[in-house]
């Protein structure tokens, strides 16, 4: 399940993108209206959470050109405003839901489900890499007959890496997206690598976390 977030309040968005990846969705941020158009008419998405006050192109007229265009992606607007006009003209716009801004984490997540749901869309259930497949319900790491249980970090780490195939992921990108605005360093994300690296081999898996000195890590695949 993909989730494009347009949102210009940098730090907003970001919670809202470290929330969806908790949830284990993939989810990514525009902090304009011109750039989330560009980005959910590219299409690939399976919901579009969107502000309203945006600089630029405000929420309103994206969702109104979306719908121009053909888009038919489910949209939850986020509006700090609760006038009544606001949530009409959303809707009439072409938007699918609204919510008032602050929200919590549950009902964000309460009100994609209900969005994708009426899509007719299955969630996924698990994500699969070379010869290892990732359990998203249970955080079972498979390879063939053998599994292991990966720890709450661990599994949001390697969701990451496996759902970026085999490109490169930084160290910096895995910490913000993990740990968030927390106190973890750069360090914390190498003890997690060196534990996922430990449970590959554990599993059988040929599957290797490769270090790209200064880039971040890649998923390989390594013959015997
Ligand atoms: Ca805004």
């Amino acid at each position: 399940m993909n989730i494009l977030v347009v949102e210009d309040e940098r730090n907003l968005a970001d919670a809202i993108v470290h929330i969806l990846e908790g949830a284990s969705y993939h989810a990514e941020a525009c902090y304009d209206g011109r750039a989330g158009l560009r980005a959910a008419l590219a299409g690939g998405y399976d919901a579009v959470v969107l502000d309203i006050m945006l600089p630029g192109m405000d929420g309103l007229e994206v969702v109104h050109e979306l719908r121009r265009h053909g888009s038919s992606v489910p949209v939850l607007l986020l509006t700090a405003r609760t006038a009544t006009q606001d949530k009409v003209e959303g809707l009439d716009s072409g938007a699918d839901d609204y919510m008032t801004k602050p929200f919590e984490a549950p009902e964000l997540l309460a009100r994609l489900r209900a969005l994708t749901r009426r899509k007719g869309d299955v969630m996924l259930d698990e994500v699969s890499f070379a010869d290892i497949r990732l359990d998203l319900a249970t955080h079972d790491l498979s390879c063939g007959d053998s599994s292991v249980h990966l720890s709450g970090k661990e599994f949001e780490v390697m969701n990451i890496l496996m759902s970026s195939s085999a490109r490169v992921v930084s160290k910096q990108d895995l910490l913000s997206r993990v740990w968030g605005a927390s106190e973890a360093s750069e360090n914390s994300v190498e003890a997690y690598v060196s534990f996922l690296r430990k449970k590959l081999a554990h599993i059988g898996s040929k599957v290797q976390i490769t270090t790209l000195r200064m880039l971040g890590y890649r998923l390989e695949v390594f013959a015997d």
